[in-house]
């Protein structure tokens, strides 16, 4: 049987591009891992399709997903629900494929405390300001949605010390590179591998 994938967390407060080196990573490695679309409540935006940025449902949908334990977590984000259907992520990683999560904050505590073994990597901007400008830049949002993102940000920017890992994003290939080397250095850490050579030490045979 192969291996249990291994369940990377990757997050970061909203605007610091964490969309972009995710898919800066997923375009230029060799795909070893999957990505986990999320549900969310939010409106769709220009571009967006259903099931490939997310899957769209309406609050009572996903407030009944919820009762009915089908997220691994989720959490509520300036106004709107985000959240990680449990299934694919556990089919996939019994498949012995890793499972990439791009979630907020509050979500990623919710895995830890699930899933002690995930990967948990943060991405920060390299200031607040530049943070800023990406958001205003992107268009997508009102400057009253904007304040609270960043209000949000400074909070999430405190709860860093949780993960295991922070990549600052001041460029989207050097990040992206970051990211990778950590995820396969992750793979070799001996509590992961540990297992394969209890069977060689339980087998020895005393050489004379
Ligand atoms: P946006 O509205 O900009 O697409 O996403 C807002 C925030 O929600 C981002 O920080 C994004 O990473 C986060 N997010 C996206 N999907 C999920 C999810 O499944 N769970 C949680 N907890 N956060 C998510």
């Amino acid at each position: 049987m192969a291996d249990r994938g291994l369940l990377i967390v990757f997050s970061g407060p909203s605007g610091v591009g964490k969309g972009t080196v995710r898919r800066e990573i997923f375009e230029s490695s060799e795909n070893q891992f999957q990505y986990s679309v999320s549900m969310t409540t939010r409106a769709q935006r220009p571009g967006e399709v259903d099931g490939v940025d997310y899957f769209f449902r309406t609050r009572e949908e996903f407030e009944e997903l919820i009762r009915q334990g089908q997220m691994l977590e989720y959490a509520e984000y300036v106004g709107n629900y985000y959240g990680t259907p449990l299934n694919y992520v556990n089919e996939t990683l019994d498949k012995g494929i890793d499972v990439f999560l791009e979630i907020e904050v509050q979500g990623a505590l919710q895995v830890k405390q699930k899933v002690p073994d995930a990967v948990f990597i943060f991405l920060t901007p390299p200031d607040l300001d530049e943070l800023q400008g990406r958001l205003v830049g992107r268009g997508t949002d009102s400057a009253d949605v904007i304040a609270q993102r960043i209000d949000k940000a400074k909070e999430e920017i405190a709860l860093m010390r949780e993960y295991d890992y922070a990549i600052v994003n001041d460029e989207v290939s050097l990040a992206a590179e970051r990211v990778k080397r950590v995820i396969e250095a992750e793979h070799f850490r001996v509590d992961r591998v540990i297992g394969h050579y209890q069977d060689m030490v339980r087998d020895t045979v005393t050489v004379r």
